[in-house]
Order: structure tokens, then sequence, then C-alpha cells
């Protein structure tokens, strides 16, 4: 039987608890929207006002001056990340956005032959990563036809052994997320990997719901590339800044997409005619970064390192599965779980109701903040860096009242145009 007094006996043996104080949380709200928008932390605002302070001090000098010269700005950055995906600092850089960074990458990766010349995804993926692999493939001149689709059996979730049988001789190129941004399963990405590698395709993942929020090993299982964004479970802010990771037994790949950016730094000022192209992932970048937009993660990423993503997944685990308690106990035969409710679960719940968007404007003006994905699903994110226990219950009791009053009745059913 949980009690307000089990949650209060969990934050008081949570070893995360302080984090919650190093962000900036609104009076009487409970944010679970992290997974979508993570909340500004003071550290990320401390990196963002030292680069406006080095830009006051230093104009164009702050290129290569100043404890954070802008010039490896995205080289250090995907240093300080790359723990988090379990890569080699070499690795990673924080450059362009999620979908920039799938095009490049498949400009860079996709080589498509008379035979093999089809890119495999899901049907569950984000739809802006369809679009791109669409794309891609009409500037090869080929059709959506050359898009194959793994199928979901149930609406939220796809097995291991679907997407390996759909790894036919014909696909040169899998594009597959670490995370579904919807039911939030967790994919088995080396497993995936290795079998992908063995029909000779090329495998990359888009971990925009893994990153800061389960532990990656990139290098090890030997996963081709990835990219993502840093503005969710990242707390990079709105717009920031994404990230790519390519193997390093790709290094000298020519990029697709090529500028002055992915050059070897020490030739970059030559202004030679023809690319130097440097030697890690930093090749893969295009223009000059935006720096301001990448002010913000350095402090981000100050805090994961410090924590540690596996202890992030520990917490969030036990997040999770208090939230999915709770709601079964408390209101029960009300939602079914659209995430996997053992521990292949990402971060967030996908509760399934039929006025999806009317419970969320419920939530929403009783001070909990959700995310509705149409046609119907509620995503919660109970963040294992800034919510609590006690909030996860809190949050479980609004709910209740909401549906037990059918509170929702007194919204629109009209979905906003951001919902
Ligand atoms: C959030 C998200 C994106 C967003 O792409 P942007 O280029 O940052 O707008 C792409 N793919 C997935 C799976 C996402 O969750």
């Amino acid at each position: 039987m949980m009690t307000m007094e089990t949650a209060q006996q969990l934050d008081k043996k949570d070893a995360l608890k302080q984090y919650a104080a190093e962000f900036y949380k609104q009076p009487g709200q409970i944010y679970l929207d992290g997974n979508s928008l993570g909340l500004l932390s003071k550290r990320a605002e401390t990196t963002v006002l030292a680069l406006l302070h080095s830009w006051k001090e230093h104009g164009i000098d702050g290129w290569t001056a100043g404890e954070q010269p802008w010039y490896y700005f995205s080289e250090n950055l995907g240093e300080l990340c790359a723990p988090l995906v379990g890569a080699k600092k070499q690795e990673v850089v924080l450059t362009g956005s999620t979908t920039t960074n799938l095009h490049q990458l498949l400009a860079t990766f996709f080589k498509p032959t008379d035979t093999k010349n089809k890119i495999l995804a899901d049907e569950l993926n984000f739809p802006s990563d369809l679009y791109a692999i669409q794309s891609q493939l009409a500037l090869h001149n080929l059709s959506k036809e050359h898009m194959k689709l793994v199928a979901s059996q149930d609406g939220q979730t796809l097995t291991t052994e679907d997407i390996i049988s759909a790894m036919t001789e014909d696909v040169a190129v899998a594009v597959l997320p670490a995370v579904l941004y919807r039911s939030g399963q967790v994919l088995d990405l080396q497993a995936i990997t290795k079998a992908a590698h063995e029909k000779n395709i090329l495998v990359g993942f888009d971990l925009c719901h893994s990153i800061g929020s389960i532990p990656h090993q990139l290098h090890d299982i030997g996963a081709d590339f990835a990219f993502w964004c840093n503005y969710k479970h990242l707390n990079g802010g709105p717009g920031s800044v994404a990230g790519l990771f390519v193997h390093e037994k790709h290094f000298g790949t020519a990029p697709g997409l090529a500028g002055w950016f992915g050059s070897d730094k020490t030739k970059q000022f030559d202004l030679d005619i023809t690319l130097t192209q440097a030697r890690d992932a930093g090749a893969y970048q295009i223009g000059t970064p935006h720096v301001l937009s990448l002010a913000p993660i350095a402090g981000s990423l100050e805090l994961f390192n410090e924590v540690g993503i596996e202890a992030i997944r520990a917490k969030s685990l036990q997040l999770t599965q208090f939230m999915m308690d709770c709601i079964t106990q408390e209101i029960p035969n009300t939602f079914t779980f659209g995430n996997p409710q053992d521990a292949t679960r990402g971060g967030h719940l996908f509760l399934v109701h039929e006025e999806a968007a009317r419970v969320c404007k419920a939530l929403k003006t009783a001070g909990v903040v959700p995310d509705f994905r149409a046609p119907n699903g509620i995503r919660l994110a109970p963040v294992a860096l800034y919510n609590s226990f006690t909030e996860v219950w809190q949050a479980v009791q609004i709910l209740k009242t909401i549906m037990t009053e059918k509170m929702y009745e007194t919204y629109e059913n009209k979905r906003d145009v951001i919902a």
C-alpha cells in the first residue's frame, strides 16, 4: 500500500535529492515534461552568463581567448558528453540540430548501390527523422518505397525480432531510436547493431529520448553513428545545439555535407580551396557553431558528469516504478500503460486514454505539467535530477481528482497548435 509517507521515506533515502535545488522550479508547479524540454539549472545559467561575459570582454578574440574559447567549444563539449553515450572523446561533437545531423550522417554513410539501396527505419519513429530519410532518398533519385519501416504489433512498441527480420540484403543503412518517443521503450541497441553488421548494414541511432536518461555504450557495441538533441533530458535549453557520434572506425570518411568547420583545426585558417577534414567526429560539422546555444550545455554536462548517468538511471527507474504503482493503486482501471512496464522502459510513462487531450489541459491548470501526444497519449516524465517521490504522489492525487470528478469535461476537446 503506497501512501504519502511512502513517498516521503523514498525521498529521505534518495541520494540525488540535493540536486533539485540546482534547478529553477516554479513554486506550486510539478514539472513532468523534462523529456520534452528540461528545466534550467543554475549551472547552465552560470555558463550562459560566462559566455556573454567572454563576448563583452574579448570581442573577436573570444574565439581563442578566455576559459572556454569558442573555436574549440563544440569539441570540448563533445568530450564532456562522451561518457553519456559511451564514446571515446574524439567520437562526439556538439553541432547542428537532430534533424540536420541526421541529414549529414545519411549524406555521409548512405551510399546506395543497385542491390543495396534501402534505409530501414520504423513506423513509430519521430516524423522529422522519416522526412529526412525520404529527402535523402530523393537526392539519390530513390522513391519512398526505399524507406523500409519496421511495423509495430501493438502500436506502441517494437520487437528486436521484427527489427532484425526486416534487415534484408537490400538495406544499406538502418536508423532507429534508442528510446521510442511515445511509449518510451528502450531498444536493444547491441543486438540490433550486431545483427545489422552481420548483414553488412550500417546502423545509426537517434538518442533524443535516451541521452541524459539512460546509459549508452555506443563505442563498445560498434554503432556506426548516432545523433540527438540536448534540450530534452539533458536540460540544454530551447533550441540548444545537438550532438553527433561517429565511431572511430569511420574517421576519414568524407562528410556528405562539407563545410569549413569540418576542417582539421590547425588547417582551417589556411583557407585552402580543398578541405582537409578533421580526423575525428569534428569533420561532420558544417559552419560556425551556434556558440550562444552551446553555452548552457556546458553547465548542464558538468552536473551530469558529477552525478553520473548510472545513478540517474537508477533513480529514474525507481520514480517511474513508483508512479506506475501509485496510478494502479489510486486510479485503477482508468488508463492503460503504453510504456513497457519492465526495465525496458525509458524515462517517461505513456498513459493511454481517449480523453488524453482534455486530461492534459486539466492537469496543467492544476499545476502539473504533462505532455500530450495525439491522439490519446499522456507522457509523464518524473526526472531524476529534479523531481521527488513526493511530487509523484501529489501529481497522481491531482490526476485522481481530475478523473474521478471528470474535471476534464470542462475543457474544449480541441487540440492546441503545440500540445
Ligand atoms: C525531439 C526529437 C527530434 C527533434 O529534432 P530537432 O531537429 O531537434 O527539431 C527528432 N527526433 C526525435 C526522435 C525526437 O524525439
